[in-house]
Formats: structure tokens, C-alpha cells, sequence
């Protein structure tokens, strides 16, 4: 169908299409702009929308203004959760409350433009399910950003069992089909660029420029970033649990090896004074690598122990513009995953 006929149909029935999903953190200095611009992209594409916001525990104005602007446009949904969960948890929320056709997760910050909504919906009318925009340039960063950002795609593309695109953040467009896949993901870990990329479909992607952030300042720091990237990383591969026992395997040759020289040399030689510092050197490298090791399962113990407490990924305090409220995972109230009326 061409874009056009959809976009007739769509504002025919009452069935919301494009979903935008934004999560915020103290982001009171960017509403007024993000919203103006959402707005007059999303009406010039004259499809049914709708604009879910969570609110992931702000300490300044920001649900207050959120409601504010619900009840100026009520295309405007909030989700607020009961305390700070993380942007990856409150995308979660917001995509489980999403009732479009499409689902398109955005940065509050304006760091993604609003205006490639229009290219990514024109992609997916073209018949692809996942329309990712990649970073052509990230300006407004540094160059150490920069550098270890490259080097976990890096790290990670190398290692990790799926294709995991690089420089791109979560600002994309899913399919329904897709985003009904990702809500039965049950786990804790949400490395949501791997989840997206896990999926597979018909993926397409748009290069952008990435502009910096319009006010505040970002919530990630380089120790919040490095978590980041291990998350990434155990939950996509399981290459640094077993390296050890390849290691382990290499080692025990070389000293078996070492033996053999030792225990022929003994015989050839007779006893000779043994060397205190090669000894030292071996017992605590091999020590520093049993450490390091036992760091690595605990790295993925620590995130079998977060799954199998099957806490609940968020808590909901309010939501505002929602026919009803649902808890994740209650199939009972799920219709076509849109809340039962
Ligand atoms: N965010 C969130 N919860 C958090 C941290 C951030 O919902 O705990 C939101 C934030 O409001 C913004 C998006 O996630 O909409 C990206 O955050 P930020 O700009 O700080 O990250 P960066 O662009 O530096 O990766
Ligand atoms: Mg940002």
C-alpha cells in the first residue's frame, strides 16, 4: 500500500500506528522544544499517533510538565515509574505500553532529530520491519567517547553471536511483529541494541548526523558506561566464561612441558640451587588468572542470580491517557497487545 492510502486509512479507525517512545530523566529543559518538534513532524506525516513518555524518576518538574502537555494533546501518554529503573528499563516500559503499529524509541535530549521519523516511516511502508538510524558523525562528544565507544563495537561485533550494527543507539523503528518479540524477552539485562539486533527480520538502516544534546547534561559517566558495556557483553556472549579453560588447557601443556625439561634436566644434571623469582612470577600470574577468572563467572552468576529473582523489571506509579492499566506479562488483560478497553 502506498503511503498516501495508509496514511488515509489510519486516520479512518481509531488504531493508533506510530508509537513514539521517549524516555526521560530530568529532562524539564528539553519538553517544550522536544514536543514542538515532535509534533509538527509527526502531524505533517498525517498517521495516527501517539507519544508515550516515561517518566523514569525525575527529581525536577518533568511528570508535571508531562501532564501538563497530556492535557493540552492527549496523542501524549505518560508512564510514570515509582523511581529511577535506567533508560534501558524505562524503554522497556514504554514499549510494553505502546499501542501502535509501529514503535519508535527516542531520546528525550533531541540527540536523535524528530525529523527522520519521516525517512524511517517511509522505510517501513517499503516493507521492512526494523529501520535503524545509524550515527553518521556524533558531534558534541569527546574524543575518549568517541574512542571507547569505537572499541566496544568493536569488542563486541568481534565476539558476540549476532550481528550487533555499529554506532547505533536505540533510536529506530519497530514493527509490531518485532516489538510483540521483544515484550516476551524476560529478562533482566536489557541490552536493548543486542535485543533489537537478536530479532532478525528485515532490518534496513539510515545514516544521520547525531547532534549534541539540546540542554542538561548526559546521566551516563564513564563507570555508568563501562557497566554498560560488560551488560552488553555477558549477555550477548559467552566468549569470556569459556576463553579460561582454553587458556587453562594451554597452560597445563606449557607446564607439563616445563616438567619434562625440569625432571630431564635433573637427571642429566643432578639437582640444581631452583630460581626464586621464576617461581614467584609463575604463582602469582597464575594467581592474578584464577582471580580474574573467578571475576568472569562472577560477573555471569551475579546475572543469573538477577534473573531467577524474577522481580518485577519496573514498577508503575500512575499512568496518564491509557484505557487501562496493565502489569507486564498479564496475558489475561493483553489483547492483540494493545490493553484490553
Ligand atoms: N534516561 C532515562 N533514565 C536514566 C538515564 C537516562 O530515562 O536513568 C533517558 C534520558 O532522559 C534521555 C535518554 O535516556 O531521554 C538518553 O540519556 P542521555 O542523553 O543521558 O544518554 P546519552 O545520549 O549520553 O547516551
Ligand atoms: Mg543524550
Amino acid at each position: 500500500m502506498d503511503t498516501v492510502n495508509q496514511a488515509a486509512e489510519d486516520l479512518k479507525g481509531d488504531t493508533v500506528s506510530l508509537s513514539i517512545v521517549v524516555p526521560l530523566h530530568n529532562e524539564e529543559p528539553n519538553l517544550e522544544y522536544l514536543f514542538a518538534r515532535l509534533e509538527s513532524v509527526l502531524t505533517s506525516l498525517k498517521l495516527r499517533y501517539e507519544i508515550v513518555c516515561v517518566d523514569d524518576g525525575s527529581k525536577d518538574n518533568t511528570l508535571m510538565y508531562l501532564i501538563q502537555h497530556h492535557h493540552r494533546n492527549p496523542a501524549i501518554k505518560v508512564v510514570s515509574l515509582s523511581r529511577n529503573f535506567g533508560k534501558e528499563i524505562a524503554l522497556t516500559a514504554g514499549i510494553d505500553y505502546a499501542s501502535g503499529a509501529a514503535v519508535v524509541p527516542i531520546d528525550a535530549d533531541l540527540q536523535d532529530p524528530p525529523e527522520l521519523i519521516k525517512e524511517l516511516v517511509g522505510r517501513w511502508h517499503e516493507g521492512f520491519d526494523v529501520v535503524y538510524a545509524t550515527r553518521r558523525s556524533r558531534q558534541g562528544e569527546s574524543w575518549l567517547k568517541r574512542f571507547t565507544a569505537n572499541a566496544f563495537y568493536r569488542v563486541i561485533s568481534s565476539i558476540s553471536s549476532v550481528p550487533i550494527p555499529r554506532n547505533t543507539g536505540d533510536f529506530r523503528l519497530l514493527d509490531r511483529r518485532v516489538v510483540e518479540i521483544l515484550k516476551r524477552m524476560p529478562e533482566r539485562t536489557r541490552f536493548m541494541k543486542g535485543l533489537f539486533a537478536w530479532v532478525g527480520f528485515h532490518q534496513i538502516s539510515i545514516v544521520y548526523d547525531r547532534s549534541p544534546r539540546y540542554k542538561g547534561k548526559t546521566k551516563w559517566n564513564y563507570w555508568r558506561l563501562w557497566n554498560f558495556a560488560v551488560d552488553g557483553i555477558t549477555s550477548f556472549t559467552l566468549v569470556p566464561l569459556k576463553i579460561w579453560g582454553y587458556v587453562g588447557l594451554v597452560l597445563s601443556l606449557f607446564a607439563f612441558l616445563y616438567a619434562a625439561f625440569l625432571m630431564i634436566r635433573t637427571l642429566i644434571f643432578g639437582i640444581v640451587v631452583p630460581g626464586y623469582a621464576s617461581l614467584m612470577v609463575v604463582t602469582l600470574f597464575l594467581g592474578g588468572m584464577q582471580l580474574l577468572t573467578l571475576g568472569i563467572i562472577g560477573e555471569y552468576l551475579g546475572r543469573v542470580y538477577e534473573e531467577v529473582k524474577r522481580r518485577p523489571l519496573y514498577l508503575v506509579r500512575d499512568c496518564y491517557g491509557f484505557a487501562t492499566n496493565y502489569q507486564r506479562n498479564d496475558q489475561s488483560k493483553l489483547v492483540d497487545g494493545r490493553t484490553a478497553k
